[in-house]
């Protein structure tokens, strides 16, 4: 291809632009995760020039797989297939001419961006000089071809930067948003069905580190446990931002005392209630400012704003749900893009619709869930479930996600804190049913 140049991808970014002061901070962990998510490939090399990041590729055959990878990594906008040109006119003309010769475009036009003034032209000068060889080139093939200025088959970009010149006319979308776990962690409320998955994918991309929390019921003969699929969807999402933790909590015995003790239209309100409380715990060894859920307003009984506020009362923390104004459909377009949607097409055993009211409240508020719950030990409950929770630490690395099991130490301490609070005669447990 082009002569004797160099392939480069160029990778543009854009929300750092407005970062001020910070820009720095979010440059150097920019870099650091380009670096990252190629670090198993030969020879990757990373320079920052001119508000870009030129990567080097080694070798044709990597370019689709690179190309991958970096559109996952937050922060960048756009990816430039480009070449870099030594030389002067004729070698970008030539370069420019070989590219676009097999794309056989009727309407081309060049755009150019001058970071470096090259051979004494400015950009306009540039982009005419540059398109009337193009032009000629290809009216030699076709003669029917155009320069169209607005929406042109083909666009050729070529930027100046100091000591480089680079062309291209493919460029792919990113992943947008702000490089990854920049912002603090969250504890993100992780179902198996295709909401949460994409609702985490929301705000890994808006900077927060997450941490996962999935609560399981048991299977049954027909479908399988929720939890080989929290885990999918955990190992899936894990590269957006390296690492990450999940917890798997046992969450049957629960809404057993949930189901025994308190109003049956309220069971599903006070199942959330009882998530939102274990998870807000788990924000304490997390050092997490708040929790996340794939909650999508209306959506169903659970999530309309009467039944989220009464839900809400009493968390103080904030609870992030970044679909709340998202559609079905816009929700199930994101998690095709991020991989999610086939593994929560798998049938499994959803905790929530166990031992399903009849008629779920629609219109609840604060005072009902609180007088709802009188019956039950709620703190008693909170440690019922931490107790049997498994952690499961996921970290990608040399392309790979590597998995390990075992309790975090300040998981322990917290464990350990709350059996010390147990009252030496528990309150007498709420009656048990067994639908
Ligand atoms: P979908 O609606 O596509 O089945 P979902 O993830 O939105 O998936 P919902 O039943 O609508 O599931 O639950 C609303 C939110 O409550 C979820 O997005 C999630 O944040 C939280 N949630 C529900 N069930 C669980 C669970 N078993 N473990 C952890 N969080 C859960
Ligand atoms: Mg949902």
């Amino acid at each position: 291809m082009p002569g004797v140049n160099k392939r480069v991808l160029v990778l543009h970014y854009h929300e750092i632009w407005l970062k001020g002061g910070n820009k720095n901070f979010f440059l150097s962990r920019l870099i650091a995760a380009v670096k990252r998510t190629l670090e198993d490939l030969p020879n990757q090399r990373v320079e920052h020039v001119a508000d870009r990041l030129l990567v080097a590729v080694p070798e044709e055959a990597l370019l689709p797989l690179m190309i991958e990878r970096l559109q996952k990594v937050f922060g960048v906008t756009y990816i430039g297939i480009a070449w870099e040109v030594f030389g002067g006119m004729p070698e970008m003309v030539d370069c420019a001419c070989r590219m676009l010769d097999p794309m056989k475009p009727r309407s081309f036009r060049v755009r150019a961006k001058i970071a470096d003034p090259v051979l004494g032209l400015r950009t306009m000068g540039l982009e005419r000089e540059l398109g009337c060889e193009i032009l000629t080139f290809l009216r030699s093939k076709n003669a029917d071809v155009q320069v169209r200025l607005k929406d042109p088959e083909v666009t050729c970009w070529v930027e100046a930067i100091p000591g480089k010149i680079l062309v291209y006319a493919e460029r792919v979308p990113a992943a947008g948003g702000l490089p990854a776990a920049t912002g603090g962690r969250l504890v993100m409320l992780l179902s198996g069905g295709f909401d949460s998955g994409v609702a985490a994918y929301k705000m890994m991309r808006r900077s927060a580190h997450l941490t996962f929390a999935h609560f399981y019921g048991g299977a049954s003969v027909s479908r399988g446990s929720s939890k080989p699929v929290a885990e999918r969807i955990v190992r899936t999402l894990t590269p957006y931002q390296f690492t990450s933790r999940l917890y798997l909590i046992s969450f049957d015995s629960v809404q057993r005392q949930i189901v025994g003790g308190a109003r049956e239209s309220l069971r599903v309100l006070l199942y959330r209630r009882m998530m939102a409380r274990i998870s807000r715990e788990i924000c304490r060894p997390e050092r997490a400012l708040g929790l996340v859920t794939g909650d999508s307003v209306s959506q169903v009984a659970s999530q309309t704003l009467h039944n989220l506020a009464a839900v809400d009362r009493g968390l103080d923390l904030p609870i992030y749900r970044p679909l709340a104004g998202d559609d079905k459909e816009e929700i199930l377009r994101l998690a095709r893009r991020i991989g999610t949607y086939e593994i929560s097409c798998e049938p499994f055993e959803d905790c929530c619709p166990r031992f399903m009211p009849r008629s779920p409240a629609i219109f609840s508020n604060p005072d009902e869930l609180d007088e709802a719950e009188k019956g039950l030990d709620i703190e008693g409950l909170v440690t019922l479930g931490l107790e049997g929770a498994q952690v499961m630490d996921f970290k990608y690395e040399l392309g790979q996600v590597a998995v390990r099991e075992g309790l975090p130490h300040r998981f322990e301490k917290l464990l350990d804190h709350r059996k010390s609070l147990r009252p030496a005669t528990p309150n007498p447990p709420a009656p048990v049913v067994n639908p």
